[in-house]
């Protein structure tokens, strides 16, 4: 019996060095992406379903790893975060984006522009010089700020409601707009949604997912709709995937002029650079 116990607790640490030394790993050849630029971006259009035409693009970074190929980001944002990594990871996301959206509309107007939506982490939105950072990299990217969307989780905003109220307010003043990503995961405190400059709402994928199954998900997304509308702030619905979803989405009609958009792979997955350039150029059209 003692052998068996000391065996279990040698396999017990034998799994957690391994742990260990794989996340070692990651961190040192994340350092490495970072100074090598390995990363690259993906755009997954998002969609505005009063007339299904292309709005903006959220960018979606990947991994383009030299021995293990594309990693998408679950795989390595949270050892991001936990680094600190996220902090020059996140701006290089952001010049990147509007760099290249800033080309797309150079090459491609429209009226209005294409927009970009990029993804701040936590951490990221924590730091004190967030707004002089983005305000810099708009500068040096001469990129139209009424183009930028950036988007949050509730936990970023409720971990720091105080300063996030001020950022959010100077982001604003800008012109940039700001998603709550995922709506409906966190635990949310709805407060902050009626005092805070919020653009948009988006609903995450798990409620979309059984949205034209369950009766109970489809009122919980039209008490989700009916406060938006009522706070003028804008619906993003995550992860449409079918026909079937669509339409009970469509179903659910804006009340006082706010605006309802779909993201998902029934219009399309994240695209990388080239193919989302084939798609600008080919129409708006979805
Ligand atoms: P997210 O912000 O919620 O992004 C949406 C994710 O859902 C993307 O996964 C997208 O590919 C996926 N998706 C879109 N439509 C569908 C659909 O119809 N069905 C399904 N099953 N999935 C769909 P991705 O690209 O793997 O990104 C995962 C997460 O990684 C993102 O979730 C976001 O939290 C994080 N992330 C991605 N890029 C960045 C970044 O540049 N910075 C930060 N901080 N986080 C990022
Ligand atoms: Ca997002
Ligand atoms: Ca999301
Ligand atoms: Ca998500």
């Amino acid at each position: 019996a003692k052998e068996r116990g000391r065996g279990c607790y040698e396999v017990f640490d034998i799994t957690m060095r391994d742990r260990a030394v794989a996340m070692l790993h990651l961190e040192t050849d994340l350092r490495k992406a970072i100074i090598n630029q390995e990363f690259q971006l993906h755009y997954q259009p998002i969609v505005a379903l009063h007339n299904n035409q292309i709005t903006g693009f959220e960018a979606l970074v990947r991994w383009q790893h030299p021995d293990k190929g594309l990693i998408p980001p679950i795989e390595f944002i949270g050892v991001a975060e936990e680094t600190g990594l996220i902090l020059p990871l996140g701006i290089w996301v952001l010049q990147e984006a509007c760099t290249q959206m800033r080309a797309w509309h150079e090459e491609f107007p429209s009226d209005p522009p294409l927009s970009v939506s990029v993804n701040v982490s936590g951490k990221q939105f924590a730091q004190v010089d967030l707004v002089d950072k983005i305000r810099q990299i708009l500068v040096e990217t001469s990129f139209d700020p009424h183009c930028l969307k950036l988007e949050i989780t509730e936990s970023t905003i409720v971990e720091d409601l105080a300063s996030a109220k001020a950022k959010l307010i100077q982001l604003q003043e800008l012109g940039i707009q700001v998603s709550i990503d995922d709506f409906g995961t966190g635990y949310s405190s709805l407060s902050y949604l009626s005092r805070f400059p919020i653009n948009f709402l988006k609903i995450d994928r798990s409620f979309i997912q059984d949205i034209d199954t369950s009766s109970e998900r489809l009122e919980i997304i039209r008490a989700i709709v009916s406060l938006a509308d009522s706070l003028k702030i804008d619906v993003v619905a995550e992860g449409v995937e079918t026909a079937s979803q669509l339409a009970q989405l469509c179903s659910l009609q804006p009340t006082s002029g706010q605006e309802h958009f779909a993201q998902g792979y029934l219009f399309s997955k994240p695209l990388n650079r080239d193919a989302a350039k084939s798609l600008i150029a080919s129409g708006r059209d979805c």
